[in-house]
């Protein structure tokens, strides 16, 4: 049985997990947090992940998770862009489903380490050494999946870590009065606030904003009533919502610049492999269809005893992952570049009304198919 070690228990983490621990390797999960716990997301997820998952006998129906056919786009001056999505989604909250996930790999003999957070991986030998603040631990497979910025990122002085990113993100949970099939995303000055139905009687409430803003005003609530609010349409949700936590979500420094696959032999799934911007709101799609690339990469190369079959199953990992994302990861920058500004997204939502083809054609080009 080969050990392997995954740090970081979000979706791309739990689902190599679950995966790879079925098929007789010996996997332990290093994750910093204790489950259950929120994250900042906007917890719309594309129903392309639903055959994968059900072929992982996941099944998230106890949830009664929302089921969203809609799309509706607004900008600042009050434009509104409604379609239909054709594949769809549905709302659960990370609370929930990385609970679930986590309780099922856990029963199926996954090896948890919670509350306990890498500090640095080193490859010698043709072994790994993961070092925690009161051990050190072997492999042979190291998966990194601590998501978009952490730590690791700067020990092992990964090149996107040096330049800084302008965005933060927040989320909210609130119950409100909203349609339940649609996902609706309002811009704003540099940002965009996501509204979505998940479980139970809960809506999530979550928006991606610029740092220079929460700079300007001092806190969060200054810049949500002097640049959100400016969108009449986020005012009404944020007046007219009752707030279930008395405190927000919130991460910094939210880059949406590539990223090596394949560092000192870590392999990098998830968002630490490259995070789509969330206007496109397939992030979590992309975690858990990339580390079905990797494990399926895995499984064919299983065998790391030289450095010739180590540099194959890289080059397996990386050839896929490129062939699946770097594409709609570039559609989506170039996306997000072009919301944010109150004259272009007045116009791109105009072009947006009028042309159902080039809509269609917009989301096909950041969205994937079932697999
Ligand atoms: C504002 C915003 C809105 C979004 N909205 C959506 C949306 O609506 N739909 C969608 O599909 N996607 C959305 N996304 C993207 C989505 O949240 C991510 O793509 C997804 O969570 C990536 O999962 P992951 O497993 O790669 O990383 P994560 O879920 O971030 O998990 C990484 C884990 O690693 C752990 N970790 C980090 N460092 C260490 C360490 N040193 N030791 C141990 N553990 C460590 C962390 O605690 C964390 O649990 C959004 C993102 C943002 C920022």
């Amino acid at each position: 049985m080969k050990a392997i070690v995954i740090i970081g228990g979000g979706l791309a983490g739990l689902i190599c997990a679950i995966r790879l621990n079925r098929k007789g390797f010996r996997v332990t999960l290093i994750e910093k947090k204790h489950y259950p716990f929120h994250r900042v997301c906007g917890e719309y997820i594309s129903n392309e992940v639903l055959p994968f998952l059900k072929s992982l006998e996941i099944d998230l129906g106890i949830y009664e998770p929302s089921r969203i056919t809609q799309l509706a786009i607004s900008s600042v001056s009050g434009k509104l862009f409604e379609t239909s999505l054709d594949l769809g989604g549905f709302g659960l909250s990370r609370f929930a489903l990385d609970n679930f996930l986590y309780q099922k790999a856990s029963r199926e003999g996954v090896n948890f380490m919670l509350g306990e957070k890498v500090t640095n991986v080193s490859f010698r030998d043709n072994q790994f050494e993961i070092t925690l603040p009161n051990q050190i631990i072997n492999a042979e497979l190291v998966i990194g999946s601590f998501g978009k910025r952490s730590n690791l990122d700067a020990k092992l002085d990964r090149e996107f870590f040096h330049k800084r990113s302008p965005y933060l993100g927040v989320k909210y949970h609130v119950r409100t009065d909203f349609p339940i099939d649609r996902i609706q995303l309002d811009i704003f000055e540099g940002g965009y606030c996501g509204i979505v139905k998940i479980e139970a009687d809960r809506y999530c409430l979550c928006y991606l904003s610029e740092n220079k803003h929460l700079k300007k005003y001092g806190d969060l609530s200054a810049m949500e009533e002097n640049i959100l609010f400016k969108n009449r349409r986020i005012e009404y949700y944020f007046k007219n919502s009752d707030f279930v936590y008395d405190k927000s979500e919130v991460i910094n420094e939210v880059s949406f610049e590539n990223k090596s696959l394949v560092q000192d032999h870590i392999l990098f799934c998830g968002d630490a492999a490259g995070m789509i911007t969330p206007l496109c709101g397939n992030g979590m799609a992309i975690a858990i269809h990339s580390a079905k690339i990797l494990t399926d990469a895995i499984l064919v190369c299983s065998d790391v005893s030289s450095t010739g079959q180590r540099n194959k199953l890289e080059w397996i990992y990386t050839k896929n992952w490129h062939k699946q994302f770097a594409y709609r990861l570039a559609t989506g920058r170039m996306i997000q570049r072009v919301f944010g500004s109150k004259k272009i997204t007045d116009f791109a939502l105009g072009g947006l009304s009028r042309s159902q083809r080039l809509s269609n054609y917009l989301i096909s080009k950041t969205h994937g198919e079932l697999f």
